[in-house]
């Protein structure tokens, strides 16, 4: 077993810098956990005081239900892979892998054998003679994972590991991190600021930003169900459009007014905003570019959620199409179907799909509906 629970972690740098603040997290035996969030809003820091590199200002921190906070690193039973690999230059590979199985005085046929099923693991076997010098960026990268296999530990900590790969490296290296995962059946914590790497990776992802946790949840709960303005922004790509609405009711509808365009909202959204006060008050609309249409079938059967566009960009990817548009003065992305043809300046018509529009209070950014 290796549960890792933070409890109430602050950690203050110089008594003034609030890098982390009341930092709670119970993260389960065997998951795959990862921080993400834009540089400096603590990410590096919460993982460096559960390895025992930082010291915690306030709050707790158990591994496997052991008090941690004063415990040496080496005593922690977990293992850090690092962004520059950290590999020791004038050792091979296989002595790379095996030094910490050494200091702790392992018999060398066990070593041999541990540093074998991980090269085995990692399909590094035939590179364990070399020196760190002769290896490719994404070889390097094995060999630090390697290294960390073969000490078994109970939690497997990880910072920015592929972020010197380059895009197709950093691909196959994230299956190859995932693998392991379901391999080694261990605990792993993840840091990146990539929201591609993290929703692809994690079985929990801890959104932080300024010190601050913003939503743990699962990739796909954070995608639909974001709990606020910067968690729908920061996960997504390419990322939600936003603009300011205003919310109006006509009879019995409620729409969502912008310039000359409007939007009626399905009957549990429109209820929401009526109880909650945001009749006449302005909020903010976002919409993923997939829930924005230019087929003639939903232009008829959302006739109450179309837009006008002006085509400003037209970028084709093959599978589809991205559309930058303007609408009512705002640039908005549409993920549209390869198969229509488009010109840049041409005006059309786009429908919003109502039930995938996220609310957002405009003052708190807390979602509404
Ligand atoms: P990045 O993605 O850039 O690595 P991060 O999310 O990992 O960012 P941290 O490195 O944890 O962020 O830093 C969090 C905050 O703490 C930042 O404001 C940073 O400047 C500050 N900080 C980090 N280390 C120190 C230090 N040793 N002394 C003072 N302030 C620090």
């Amino acid at each position: 077993m290796a549960n890792v629970n933070l409890k109430h972690v602050t950690k203050k740098f110089e008594d003034k810098v609030v890098a982390v603040a009341d930092f709670n997290l119970d993260i389960e035996d065997k998951e795959f956990i990862v921080f993400v969030g834009p540089s400096g809003c603590g990410k590096t820091t919460t993982l460096r005081m559960v390895a025992g590199l930082e010291e915690v200002t306030e709050g707790e921190i158990f591994i496997d239900g052991r008090l941690v906070n004063h415990m040496q690193p080496k005593d922690r039973d977990i293992a850090m892979v690092f962004q520059n690999y950290a590999l020791y230059p004038h050792m091979t590979v296989f002595e790379n892998m095996a030094y910490s199985l050494k200091l702790k005085k392992i018999p060398k046929n066990e070593i041999k054998a541990s540093v074998y099923e991980a090269a085995k693991l990692l399909e590094i076997e035939h590179l364990l003679h070399r020196k760190p010098k002769a290896l490719s960026g994404g070889q390097r990268q094995r060999v630090a994972l390697g290294r960390a296999i073969v000490r078994k530990p109970k939690v497997f900590l990880m910072d920015e590991p592929l972020s010197n790969l380059d895009a197709k490296l950093r691909a196959q290296m994230r299956t190859k991190i995932s693998k392991l995962h379901q391999q080694l059946q261990t605990t792993f914590i993840y840091v990146t600021h990539d929201q591609t790497e993290a929703m692809t990776m994690g079985t929990r992802i801890v959104v932080m930003k300024d010190g601050y946790i913003q939503q743990m949840d699962s990739p796909q709960r954070l995608y639909e169900k974001p709990n606020n303005l910067f968690v729908a922004g920061f996960i997504g790509s390419p990322q939600m459009n936003f603009r300011e609405v205003m919310v109006e009711k006509f009879g019995e509808e409620i729409y969502l007014k912008f310039g000359k365009s409007s939007i009626k909202l399905p009957y549990e959204k429109a209820k929401k905003l009526e109880e909650l006060n945001y009749l006449g008050r302005e909020v903010i609309m976002g919409i993923r570019p997939e829930a924005i249409f230019d087929q003639e079938i939903y232009l008829d059967s959302l006739a109450d959620c179309v837009v006008e566009a002006e085509v400003e960009v037209v970028e084709m990817l093959g599978s589809e199409i991205l559309l930058n548009v303007k609408i009512e003065g705002t640039d908005f992305i549409a993920k549209v179907d390869p198969q229509k043809q488009v010109k840049v300046g041409e005006i059309i018509k786009l429908a919003l799909d109502p039930g995938k529009i996220h609310i957002f209070d405009k003052e708190t950014e807390k979602t509404i509906t």
